[in-house]
């Protein structure tokens, strides 16, 4: 399967610039390919980019490799004048708004935390390439505790 087929699950917008590989991470450079957005504060759709910015994002191990996302994501000009925000960003759907890693590998996380003691879980997770603290492993189990069933 190609990774552009992979990348496509979490949003069919994400288009692959290029690949690095950097010791043990693939840098996954990509676009959000979108030139039209609905403004996440008062739904009005724009056709106008205002700017990008980078976002770094971790996702899912790909054989021995840690993956980052590295994504330039549109930002655009909000035309109603009444909307409380003049710009809005792309609102990415695979990851929690300013979280360093996408909802998939975070449900893994919590997964394997949720299955074992917080040393077990943290060697568990290092072993399969995921670079992650014990800290970050039990806020991921706290905070999903809400809205996972197990
Ligand atoms: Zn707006």
């Amino acid at each position: 399967m190609e990774l552009d087929v992979l990348l496509k699950e979490l949003d069919e917008n994400l288009t692959i610039n290029r690949v690095e590989k950097s010791g043990k991470a693939l840098y996954i450079y990509c676009d959000i390919n979108c030139t039209v957005a609905k403004c996440k504060y008062c739904g009005m759709e724009s056709h106008s980019v205002h700017s990008r910015y980078i976002r770094t994002i971790s996702d899912l191990p790909i054989q021995d490799y840690q993956v980052k996302l590295v994504i330039t994501v549109p930002k655009f000009f909000c035309a109603n004048e009444r909307c409380s925000h003049k710009t809005f960003a792309y609102l990415i759907p695979f990851a929690a708004s300013n979280s360093l890693r996408t909802k998939r590998l975070d449900d893994y996380i919590y997964r394997v935390g949720m299955k074992n003691s917080s040393l077990e879980a943290e060697k568990q997770i290092s072993d399969s390439h995921v670079s992650v603290s014990n800290n970050t492993i039990l806020r991921i189990i706290k905070k999903s505790g809400t809205s996972h069933r197990l």
